[in-house]
């Protein structure tokens, strides 16, 4: 990998693991001297960065992580319990049995996540493996890798969410549900569940009492 590219590659976990929060400056001498690195190379790394909205680069602030979006997180959504209730749907029809055992085996270890209160950035880790092993089942893992590229906001703002242990529960519970739906063909309360599972209230007042200064106003 490329020195620019190792940069990169830090820079976003960094954002979307909230360990560089929105709103966090991001100074060039700073990140030059950590990357050692000269300007006009870190210059194209800050503007890549932006143009996939990880960063804003503002004349006179310098360079802010962005602030979550909650329009496209709202967006993001739609486009997932679009895509997912079609995967689900063509699954259903034909589940093969290494997908229950790989899926099943990711619910084992969420449920051990949870007896074991281990943090929850081990269960969101499971979370997507849940959702793209759907996606990879159905033949549709080009559309998860396109929809990971663009999910700076979305991603984010799932992971505060998930800071509240109650929801793992909730979490693995829907997924236990989504994946009997699909043995069983019994698709009637479908869309009311991938609803539920991905739409948890964007204007929820947990985000906006607890996070209100990452949220883009
Ligand atoms: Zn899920």
């Amino acid at each position: 990998m490329s020195i620019k590219a190792e940069i990169m590659k830090s820079l976003k976990t960094e954002i979307l693991t909230l360990k560089l929060k929105p709103g966090a400056i991001l100074s060039e001498t700073a990140l030059s001297e950590r990357f050692r690195i000269s300007r006009t190379p870190l210059r194209d790394v800050l503007k890549q960065l932006s143009l996939e909205s990880y960063i804003d680069i503002y004349p006179k602030k310098g360079n802010l992580v962005s602030f979550i979006d909650l329009e496209s997180v709202e967006q993001m959504i739609y486009l997932r319990s679009v895509l997912e209730k079609e995967i689900i749907k063509a699954l259903s029809a034909h589940l093969p049995l290494k997908g229950v055992h790989e899926l099943r085996e990711i619910l084992d270890k969420q449920q051990a996540v949870i007896d074991e209160d281990e943090d929850s950035e081990r269960f969101l880790g499971l979370d997507d493996a849940f959702h793209q092993s759907l996606f990879q089942l159905a033949g549709r893992e080009f559309l998860w890798n396109l929809i990971q590229q663009t999910s700076v906001h979305y991603a984010r703002y799932r992971r505060l969410h998930m800071l509240r242990k109650e929801k793992l529960v909730d979490i693995h519970n829907e997924h236990q549900t989504i994946l009997e739906m699909m043995m069983h063909k019994e698709l009637d309360q479908l869309d009311e569940l991938i609803d539920h599972h991905l739409r948890e209230d964007i204007n929820s007042r947990y985000l906006q009492e607890n996070f209100s200064e990452y949220i883009k106003a």
